[in-house]
């Protein structure tokens, strides 16, 4: 039984240049009208389960749900209340942009149950942040931070970004330090990925130089790591940090491969053994919120190929016993020629029950994954 819940607020008050999410900017006047249909998707997928388990994490992503209003959010959490109830000490998160902050609305979004604010800083470097298209700068983002402080949130998360164009290895250095002496309770920090067709590869191409080489992105990844250790903050997924006690709740229920609820566009669910997600379009979304775009069933073997890939993921990677008790695989003896040939490599680390990537395999671990799998 799912005990999580993901909304998808897809309104944003500017559409960054990277941005290949269900993110629109210039649509605000439809967010009470979306948020309505969220709650009668959310009361309509429910109605057929009576004796749901109540919630214990719900994650308003998006899009920037922090950029509506926040009675909005507060409408989807009563009805999320209703239909399945919320454990009383539910992580309740809220992704934002730092610009959409203020003490104000953080205490309205606390009284509404949100517990845990995620903002996405990415940079406190202006000329990186007008590089990637975002529409805050280096002061709002510490203004931002510190309404959510002093608007009474304990719980931050930042969102941080590297391999941006125009970062330099000292930029990166700077971004952190400055960041992490705030005392975040969690940090997540990805390397920029560029979709396709994306509008910042018209003004920084993929082989431009004001990119940072292989080298110092790999550079950049150590020095987080190492950064982020020294501020409390304990790796325990490859591009996730926290103080011990602040990992995200929500979070671990996909890298733990639990099934999960999901409500809105494009919002992607793992429930009864099937993936299946939301219309992308708004427009056919809101036309028909019970539609899916995509449905998977989930055999036996695409499970357990995912409890591999996401549970390596994890710093303390997969429990190869739990597994075998779980999916009836000996993996360390049906891949064990991969094993050890990773293993010599660096990439891979075995000890006791635990299978993990060394530090060097998460640099690669989309190939060392898939090597493995
Ligand atoms: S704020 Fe976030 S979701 Fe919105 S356009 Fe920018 S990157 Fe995408």
């Amino acid at each position: 039984m799912a005990k999580s819940a993901y909304i998808h607020i897809p309104f944003c008050s500017h559409k960054c240049d990277f941005c290949d999410f269900a993110a629109f900017a210039g649509l605000d006047d439809l967010s009470q009208e979306y948020c309505d249909i969220v709650i009668r998707e959310i009361h309509e997928r429910l109605s057929a389960e009576p004796n749901h388990e109540p919630l214990e994490t719900v994650f308003f992503g998006g899009g920037t749900p922090g950029y509506i209003d926040p009675d909005l959010l507060g409408n989807i959490l009563e009805a999320l209340r209703s239909a399945t109830g919320i454990v009383p000490d539910a992580e309740i998160t809220m992704e934002t942009t730092p610009q959409t902050v203020s003490e104000e609305k953080a205490a309205l979004w606390l009284r509404h149950g949100i517990n845990r604010i995620s903002i996405g800083v990415e940079s406190v470097s202006d000329l990186e942040l007008k590089a990637m298209g975002r529409d805050h700068t280096r002061e709002q983002a510490f203004r931002g931070l510190s309404a959510a402080a002093f608007g009474g949130f304990d719980n931050l998360a930042l969102d941080l970004m590297y391999g941006l164009p125009e970062q330099t290895l000292e930029s990166w250095s700077r971004t952190l330090d400055e960041l992490l002496a705030l005392s975040p309770k969690h940090v997540s920090a990805y390397g920029l990925t560029i979709a396709q067709n994306s509008p910042l590869l018209l003004r920084y191409p993929k082989d431009s130089d004001s990119y940072p080489d292989e080298e110092s992105f790999e550079q950049m990844y150590y020095m987080l790591v190492e950064k982020c250790a020294r501020a409390g903050l304990l790796q325990y997924e490859i591009a996730n940090f926290a103080v011990p006690g602040y990992e995200s709740r929500h979070n671990m229920t996909y890298w733990k491969n639990q099934e999960y609820l999901a409500f809105g566009v494009s919002a992607h669910r793992y429930y009864k053994g099937r993936r299946s997600s939301n219309f992308r379009s708004l427009k056919r979304y809101m036309r028909d919120y019970l539609g899916l775009e995509t449905v998977e069933e989930i055999d036996a073997e695409t499970a357990l190929k995912e409890a591999i890939f996401l549970g390596l993921r994890l710093r303390k990677g997969i429990d190869l016993e739990e597994l075998n008790r779980k999916f009836g695989l000996d993996l360390a003896e049906s891949r064990a020629s991969k094993i050890e040939e990773l293993s010599e490599l660096g990439l891979l680390e075995k000890d006791g029950s635990a299978l993990r990537l060394t530090q060097k395999g998460v640099l690669i671990s989309n190939s060392v994954l898939s090597e493995l799998i």
